[in-house]
């Protein structure tokens, strides 16, 4: 297993994720093995200190034991949020918390008007039922935290501009809390000034994540498969702008590594140099609900199976990365600072997982 850097993961303390099918998460399903509980079902007080997560924090505070985490994809939320947004560990340290989670990330409204292939092959909106199903809980069981939380991030499950339900929602945590900060994951084709301001939000932006996962023209059509490279790369222009005034503290623009882009890693670097952004890399979900992302043969060039993998490795060592080694996914460190003997048990583990999925 790859440690964490970090001595404890502040996140279940301060984190939660509600996810559309209803599991609340402590960062998000794809780091973390367990739901703490479906919010169809369960109260949030019953979710935010119930007995999983309980157990989640007490194994964490007395035993250091991280083993409902993925730690090899884990992007470290927990240790960045110290840094991010000075959320401090617990005083008490305690299982159960007086508080209520200082970040919630909302992935349940998954409209979004293109079709990345990491994540979907149809351009798919919430259906009016699912907007109704959702429109009941959040009123009843979302709302009446707002007031406590300081950041909302939203969308971990679509684009936020072209849903509907999101735009409302955002208008109604303002009403309750004219204070609260929003994180928002754009694939930035409509994260213009325009729509922007209409939404409200101009001053209430910490950070904005920009899904990217390219830096040329050719690579981007192969990954979102639409022409919008023009249109996005003028709106990072906005959002540096946005960044320069200083009405946003952080800019993160976002690469997941497949075979597709991986050429593109060292221009990504650059473009996020020249946008004053901060690169992020992290690997694909191999239980996306896409077909190009389910084929982990073809596009995992992490594998050490995959044909290419040399090259990748070759990329992935040059001199550029050495600055934005934690921006990296820990697997890829292991490949690149611990050396052969990790790659072989990264091989074996890579085994393992297959046979036993
Ligand atoms: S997966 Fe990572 S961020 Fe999530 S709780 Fe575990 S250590 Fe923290």
């Amino acid at each position: 297993m790859v440690l964490l850097n970090s001595d404890i993961c502040i996140a279940p303390w301060n984190m939660l994720r509600i996810e559309n099918n209803g599991n609340c998460y402590i960062c998000t399903s794809s780091f973390h093995k367990i739901s703490l509980g479906n919010i169809f079902e369960k109260s949030f007080d019953e979710i935010w200190n119930g007995d999983v997560i309980r157990k989640i924090r007490k194994n964490i505070l007395f035993k250091s034991d991280y083993s409902y985490c993925k730690t090899e994809l884990c992007l470290k939320f927990g240790e960045k949020a110290v840094e991010t947004y000075g959320f401090k560990f617990p005083d008490n340290s305690e299982e159960y918390t007086n508080n209520y989670p200082k970040l919630v990330y909302f992935a349940f409204d998954s409209s979004c008007n293109q079709k990345c292939i990491f994540c979907r092959d149809k351009i798919s909106m919430m259906s009016k039922d699912e907007v109704e199903k959702w429109n009941c809980i959040f009123e009843e069981k979302i709302l009446p935290i707002i007031k406590y939380v300081r950041i909302v991030e939203l969308n971990h499950a679509g684009e936020f501009m072209d849903g509907m339900f999101s735009k409302n929602i955002i208008k109604r945590m303002l009403e309750v809390n004219a204070d609260i900060e929003f994180n928002l994951i754009t694939n930035g084709v409509s994260f213009n000034e325009e729509n922007i301001k209409r939404l409200g939000i101009e001053n209430k932006i910490n950070t904005i994540h920009v899904s990217l996962h390219s830096a040329t023209k050719q690579t981007y059509k192969k990954i979102f498969r639409q022409d919008n490279f023009g249109k996005v790369i003028e709106n990072l222009g906005y959002i540096k702008k946005l960044k320069e005034n200083n009405k946003i503290r952080n800019f993160e623009i976002m690469f997941v590594i497949c075979s597709l882009n991986y050429k593109d890693m060292p221009l990504f670097i650059k473009l996020a140099k020249k946008i004053s952004a901060r690169p992020s890399f992290s690997l694909i979900n191999y239980n996306a609900n896409a077909k190009y992302a389910s084929n982990e043969i073809e596009y995992n060039i992490t594998s050490p199976l995959h044909r290419n993998y040399n090259d990748f490795i070759r990329i992935i060592k040059r001199d550029i990365f050495k600055e934005y080694i934690n921006n990296m996914p820990p697997y890829l460190l292991t490949l690149d600072y611990i050396g052969k003997k990790q790659v072989i048990c990264n091989y074996i583990n890579y085994f393992k997982r297959e046979i036993y999925r």
